[in-house]
């Protein structure tokens, strides 16, 4: 049996429609065979919504307390996909950053991944279930919720992909791979088929935010190959590593 950990992006899970489109998804994945772990960001604007909320109230807000804003953003999500996976017949359950044991220092706001514990994430898996975690979120050595990062969801999905040995992390987004350019300003801009881990750090760290910088480090650092693809057509995607 194959695990394979999927990571859907947040237009990729913004609305109902889209989240039934991932439900099929998922679950496709599943009925093929597969173990299958799913990490999801916050739906569409949320992140940005918040931040604008907490902004009105406070202008110099503390770390902490936007860390703990900003957890709540992934928690719709993987409760929502949770549901429209449950309707489908599959056996299914949604856990936070801290519920898998996602360590991290306490950097608020820019969390480091120090260990996963796992065991629950582990034990739902050999249950038989899909396990669907919210990323971006951990929980440092005091018990506070923490978050990785802007785009952080990238590096909880390949940390998972690192820690479970999965078979294949694939990131599902709202384009079909990564190009050379931002595509969506640059329509002439150029897909790769395969890029190397070297040059999509160059890409990331240079501002395409396709990939969060970290999560193409610790997937050099771990090896863990990446396929980022779309999650609205079955156009071929591009293989990092
Ligand atoms: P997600 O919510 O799925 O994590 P992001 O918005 O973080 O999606 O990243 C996908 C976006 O990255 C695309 O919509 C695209 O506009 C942008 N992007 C920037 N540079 C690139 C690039 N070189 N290749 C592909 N996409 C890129
Ligand atoms: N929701 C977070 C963000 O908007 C994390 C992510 O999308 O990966 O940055
Ligand atoms: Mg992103």
């Amino acid at each position: 049996m194959r695990l394979i950990v999927q990571k859907l992006g947040g237009t990729s899970v913004a609305n109902t429609e889209r989240l039934k489109n991932v439900a099929d998804i998922v679950t496709k994945t599943a009925q093929a065979g597969n173990q299958v772990v799913v990490v999801v960001s916050a739906q569409g604007d949320t992140t940005d919504d918040l931040i604008v909320k907490a902004a009105e109230l406070n202008d110099r807000p503390s770390k902490r307390e936007m860390d703990v804003l900003l957890n709540t953003g992934e928690m719709i999500s993987m409760s929502l996909l949770a549901m429209a996976i449950q309707k489908l017949g599959f056996p299914v359950v949604s856990l936070t950053g801290w519920q898998i044991g996602l360590e991290t220092n306490s950097n608020y706001s820019d969390a480091r991944i120090k260990r996963i514990a796992g065991e629950r994430l582990k034990a739902e898996l050999d249950n038989g279930r899909i396990v669907i975690v919210a990323g971006f979120q951990g929980i440092n050595q005091m018990g506070d919720v923490t978050t990785l990062g802007r785009g952080g969801s990238d590096t909880t999905a390949v940390a998972l992909a690192a820690f479970l040995h999965a078979d294949l992390c694939r990131i599902y987004t709202d384009v079909d791979g990564v190009y050379d350019r931002d595509p969506r300003l640059h329509p002439d801009a150029v897909k790769y088929g395969r890029i190397s881990y070297d040059d999509m750090l160059l890409l990331a760290r240079g501002g395409a935010r396709v990939l969060h910088d970290r999560c193409v480090e610790l997937a050099r650092r771990e090896h863990v190959v990446l396929e980022v693809c779309s999650a609205f057509s079955d156009a071929p995607g591009t293989i990092v590593g």
